[in-house]
């Protein structure tokens, strides 16, 4: 494969970064010279030095940002199978319901008597959220999912803390659990225990069981599992927490799983945060934007924070400072939560009804089943039977053949698919993590299915090694060393370069 002179490639151009761009002087509009002389109007303060923005005529700063929104990839440009990710199709609906003017335009010190339509969407979201679960209280503010499980886990250590119980400091966690269960547990001031799965790829009840004692707070499980599969002895799970004294917290990232069908209350769940951008659209990435809401039990009802949204005969108004018997543990966030996320959320809600909603999951569940079944004999499936949302296949495929998962995940990018998630969960090697979702056409998943077929088969085939580590070929950037990246990152432009 020839490099290209230039570096563009087919009609993909090589985009400098827009300070690198341009030449001094040129302008895209014509400015009048200043009536009075400057240095009377800014008082010796005139800039001394180049002010130092590019020089641009207006073609090139339009052809800038086209080329660059060009370069992100998201769910409107093609299949997304990242598992435990959830990444659907956003309804255009609910777009334009979170552009309407009376809503996109409120500022958060509006006085409350003039939003009461928007404190009004929040809580209409709140009553279908805790219909949906099946659960008495919802805090509304937590502004992802890793933010909702910090609201629950908070509410845990209140309602310990409240009872004597404040010595409680131990976290059960399954060693499949996504990452940010540990670090939830750990930033709370808990330490984190693992739970080991079984060869089913469940949580070990024997281990969890021998586990529980008087100086633990909670368990921290995923339902579904972030293997794909149904812990199928919840109930048990919750019995055994409960009877320990301890909370049972489920990270409920996987509810698009179950939506419709499932109460989470049913499973004995104290608090459960939901990934709105998740389960209820709004694909989502880059560090946003997302919600996550934490539904909670009786028991943890009194300790969620402020603020909160209430309805008392004269209209709706927002809780800032406890009242009643309430106890919050504190706030989370300024003001009240992802307001634009609400809304789509709402717009999801209400569109789809409970029939769609139960649907959606449904199909959700059909989809995995289907890559689950049209790949298991070329790929590694890493537990036995059908699975939830999402499959999971692990790296035992391409024993021998000199290719890793990443090798083959870079190899999908040059036929035209975002690679799924790789390398996680962490309890099996090289994990291949994939999650059709509900919206995705046959046709989408049949034309997947053959291109991860081909490269299986190539991989197998002894001597492809060396073309998979060349993957991706076609990119505008190849392999980038993103521990570099991350330890070492550049984020401001120099004048003359930044070595
Ligand atoms: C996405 C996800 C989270 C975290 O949610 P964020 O909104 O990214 O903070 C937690 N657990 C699981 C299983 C997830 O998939």
């Amino acid at each position: 494969m020839t490099e290209t002179f230039s570096g563009n490639r087919g009609l993909q151009l090589e985009e400098p970064l827009i300070f690198e761009m341009g030449s001094d002087g040129r302008c895209g509009v014509d400015y009048p010279q200043p009536e009075a002389p400057l240095e009377d109007r800014l008082g010796g303060l005139r800039r001394a030095a180049a002010i130092g923005l590019p020089n641009l005529a207006e073609p090139q700063v339009v052809r800038h940002y086209t080329r660059l929104s060009q370069k992100n990839y998201g769910i409107d440009s093609g299949f997304y199978p990242l598992g435990s990710c959830t990444m659907k199709h956003n309804p255009r609906l609910s777009e334009k319901m979170a552009r309407l003017p009376g809503l996109a335009d409120l500022h958060p010190f509006q006085p409350q008597a003039t939003v009461q339509g928007a404190l009004e969407v929040i809580d209409t979201l709140a009553h279908w959220l805790k219909e949906l679960t099946g659960m008495p209280a919802v805090a509304m503010s937590p502004a992802a999912g890793a933010h909702g499980e910090w609201c629950g886990m908070m509410a845990i250590r209140a309602a310990h803390e409240d009872k004597g119980q404040g010595h409680r400091r131990r976290v059960l966690v399954p060693e499949s659990a996504h990452g940010t269960n540990p670090a939830t547990a750990a930033m709370c001031g808990f330490s984190v225990d693992p739970v080991p799965a079984n060869e089913r790829g469940r949580v070990d009840l024997a281990a969890l069981k021998a586990k529980l004692g008087p100086d633990v707070a909670a368990v921290m499980l995923t339902n579904p599992n972030t293997c794909g599969l149904f812990e199928d002895q919840i109930l048990e799970i919750a019995e055994a927490v409960h009877a320990a004294g301890a909370y049972f917290y489920c990270d409920g990232a996987n509810y698009n799983a179950i939506v419709g069908r499932v109460k989470p209350a049913d499973l004995g769940i104290d608090a459960m945060h939901i990934n709105l951008h998740k389960t209820f659209s709004t694909p989502h990435g880059g560090g946003g934007p997302g919600a996550g809401p934490t539904v909670l039990s009786a028991a943890l009802a009194p300790y969620a924070p402020v603020p909160y949204v209430v309805h008392d005969g004269k209209g709706f108004r927002l809780v800032e400072q406890a009242e009643g018997d309430a106890r919050p543990f504190g706030r989370v966030k300024g003001f009240h939560g992802q307001f634009g996320v609400f809304i789509r959320a709402l717009a999801y809600v209400l569109s789809m009804g409970g029939d769609g909603l139960r649907q959606s999951a449904t199909d959700a569940v059909l989809n995995a089943n289907y890559l689950m079944a049209r790949l298991k004999d070329v790929l590694t499936p890493s537990f036995d039977g059908p699975c939830m949302h999402e499959c999971l296949f692990d790296d035992r495929f391409l024993k021998d053949s000199g290719i890793s998962t990443l090798d083959f995940a870079k190899a999908l990018i040059d036929e035209g698919f975002h690679p799924m998630t790789m390398y996680f969960p962490l309890v099996v090697h090289g994990a291949l993590l994939m999650e059709p979702t509900e919206s995705e056409s046959k046709e989408t998943l049949d034309q997947f299915v053959r291109v991860v077929r081909g490269l299986a088969e190539k991989a197998k085939s002894g001597n492809a090694a060396e073309d998979f580590k060349a993957a991706p070929r076609f990119t505008p950037r190849r392999r980038l060393d993103e521990t570099l990246a991350a330890r070492t990152p550049v984020l401001k432009w120099k004048r003359g370069g930044n070595s």
